[in-house]
């Protein structure tokens, strides 16, 4: 059992049977952010612990969406698909980054299966890029980068903001920065583009748009660095 954790039970939102889950302590020594909002803590990768998978019936999701409250239909629904497409689902008091990706695979699926919104899903692939990142699979973590990126800009121009914390000014920012990750400097551009040209957010959403700012200033010296080698 990592010492940075520790162990809860929570009623399962699909069989309703209490589960085993796993919780980061609130005490974590954080060292440093990456661009994309990426938190690395001391001797701790948080993202390993994100999803929950049931003990009992293999339902994975975040904390937040262990708490939806469901129809009968739609349990019976997943239920029915979790019981056609069964992964390990033991419960195991410390996660691989192996375990963390089948339970991101597996909630991701759950999410589609629950219509929970875009944004909601592109932050959970999003996350699954960053386990990529922890263990340098450099491929896979520019997959899941994509899909995040495309996803948050589908959600923009189609659900209403604010999503639970994430304002559009939030969600602007992380699909910069996922593009100004993936050397996509032009698209990068475009989306903290609306940032910087919104008085709105300068007032309102201060921190943001600072950070949106400074990172404008390090595209802009990216690109003038590629026209240089062209
Ligand atoms: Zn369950």
């Amino acid at each position: 059992m990592d010492k940075n954790t520790f162990v809860v039970e929570k009623p399962c939102p699909i069989c309703q049977q209490k589960t085993r889950v796993i919780k980061p302590k609130s005490r974590l020594m954080m060292i440093k952010q990456d661009p994309d909002t990426c938190v690395h803590y001391k001797d701790f990768n948080i993202y390993l612990y994100r999803i929950w998978l049931c003990e009992h019936c293999g339902f994975a999701g975040d904390e937040a969406t262990f708490g939806v409250k469901l129809t009968d239909r739609t349990r019976a629904q997943i239920k029915e698909y979790l019981d056609a497409n069964p992964i390990d689902h033991e419960f195991l008091d410390e996660h691989t980054a192996g375990d963390a990706i089948a339970s991101f695979e597996r909630a991701i699926e759950c999410l589609d299966l629950l219509k929970m919104p875009l944004a909601k899903k592109a932050s959970t692939c999003h996350q699954l890029a960053w386990v990529y990142r922890s263990i340098e699979n450099k491929e896979m973590e520019e997959e899941y980068l994509k899909k995040a990126a495309e996803l948050y800009a589908q959600s923009l121009a189609t659900e209403r903001y604010p999503m639970g914390k994430l304002t559009d000014t939030g969600a602007l920012f992380v699909t910069g920065a996922i593009y100004y990750l993936l050397n996509d400097y032009s698209n990068c551009a475009s989306f903290l583009s609306r940032i910087i040209g919104d008085q709105n957010a300068r007032v309102r959403e201060r921190v943001i748009f600072e950070k949106a700012r400074t990172l404008w200033e390090d595209v802009r010296a990216a690109q003038k660095e590629a026209e240089k080698k062209k």
